[in-house]
């Protein structure tokens, strides 16, 4: 028994290996896994004859001798579906293994409130279409879905999305009924999701301890330490977005609160310091102001400027909690970091520890828009990568 799970866990870890890497030698999955060339070759053969990987001689290495074969993932035999709800979009996409985006569907969410009947029959419909036109012999594994708030873990219940006024809506099970596949919709928060596939597949890639801040209409954010992500006692953890960085005269929050980062360094605050009229939202609008930063407009450039200082004072305190390797600005943060850089670094460079300091690299996502659906998707790969033969026999393939 117990070396069946042991034999289970290294199948698993393996596909994990390809899935991430695309194409890893015989070799190099030895040395990773610090398991012998015979071993390999075992799991290897098992995952090849169920038509998850397949083995092929490497482009040239430039090499003399025999080289080790590499193992790549089979990107026909199954897939995920992933969802993405932002503020404003709603995103569905077939994802194979090895991580490929094979077909995806996109809509516009409107800021009209709590709309989790629209936001489920879109995606439920788009996640049907996306089933339907998937090859025959193809076959769903998971469905993985980011929320733009607090998930309670296991049911993917919303228990708190305030830009839309969300409180305890049941998107996880809804999604699950109406979608009809008989899988279970794992969902995530956004922020966290983004941080995992930034380090999974993006800026972030090699770095065991990241923060992964999220800009939506708020900032949401996951902080990755030791390689794990930090979730809390209930799983609503690294809700950075709401750490108090201005409490005396801050401008007030989603939340209820005052002087939240969000509050201080989210869409609204950009908008109202570059002078734009309170009925302009969206990333359009916050694109238009990064625009004319670069144009050379100084209204606009000290808008970047303004907000980058609170930005600056909220990362300036993760670095002095957590020691990153790297910062990621994701989302709409990722237009705006260009022009607030400078206001970030003298905010690091004068509140934090010289040695918490030396070594933090600030970035923006390499995922771009996408890093919250990848997070998503890897959340719908992961029971696959848990179990794989086990996923298979259970999904009929
Ligand atoms: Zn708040």
């Amino acid at each position: 028994m117990v070396q069946e799970e042991i034999r289970r866990r290294n199948v698993g870890a393996l596909l994990r290996h390809v899935h991430l890497g695309g194409s890893v030698s015989r070799t190099e999955l030895a040395e990773r896994m610090k398991l012998n060339r015979s071993t390999i070759l075992a799991l290897t053969a098992e995952l090849t004859s169920a038509g998850l990987v397949r083995e092929e001689l490497p482009a040239d290495t430039g090499r003399a001798g025999r080289p080790s074969l590499v193992v790549r993932p089979e990107p026909g035999r199954v897939y995920v579906l992933a969802f993405d709800v932002a503020v404003d979009r709603l995103v569905a996409a077939r994802v194979t293994l090895g991580g490929t985006m094979l077909d995806r569907r996109e809509a516009v969410r409107l800021r009209a409130g709590a709309d989790l009947d629209r936001v489920v029959e879109v995606l439920a419909r788009f996640g049907r279409q996306l089933h339907e036109s998937a090859p025959p012999d193809s076959v769903c594994v998971g469905v993985g879905a980011s929320y733009c708030g607090m998930i309670r873990p296991g049911d993917g219940l919303v228990r708190f999305g305030p830009d839309m006024g969300w409180v305890d809506q049941a998107f996880g099970a809804e999604l699950d009924r109406r979608l009809g596949l008989g899988l279970p919709v794992s969902v995530g928060n956004e922020a966290h999701l983004g941080a995992l596939a930034e380090q999974q597949r993006g800026a972030g890639a090699g770095f065991q301890n990241l923060i992964y801040l999220h800009g939506d209409v708020g900032v949401g954010g996951g902080i990755i330490v030791g390689g794990d992500l930090l979730d809390g006692e209930s799983g609503y953890g690294c809700e950075l977005g709401h750490m108090v960085v201005n409490p005396y005269d801050g401008r007030p929050c989603g939340c209820g609160s005052h002087g939240c980062l969000e509050a201080e360094a989210g869409e609204r605050a950009l908008l109202d310091a570059a002078g734009r009229p309170a009925d302009l939202f969206g990333r359009d609008a916050v694109r238009a102001v990064v625009d004319d930063a670069d144009r050379g407009d100084p209204a606009a450039q000290e808008a970047l400027r303004r907000i980058g200082d609170w930005l600056g004072i909220g990362v300036a305190n993760l670095c002095n909690l957590f020691n990153p390797g790297m910062v990621i600005f994701g989302g709409m943060l990722r237009d705006m970091y260009p022009g607030a850089a400078a206001q970030v670094r003298a905010r690091i460079a004068a509140n934090v520890l010289p040695v918490a300091r030396e070594r933090v690299r600030l970035r923006t996502s390499a995922l771009g828009d996408d890093a919250t659906l990848v997070g998503a998707a890897e959340l719908g790969f992961a029971e696959l990568l848990a179990d794989p033969l086990g996923v298979l026999t259970r999904t009929g393939a």
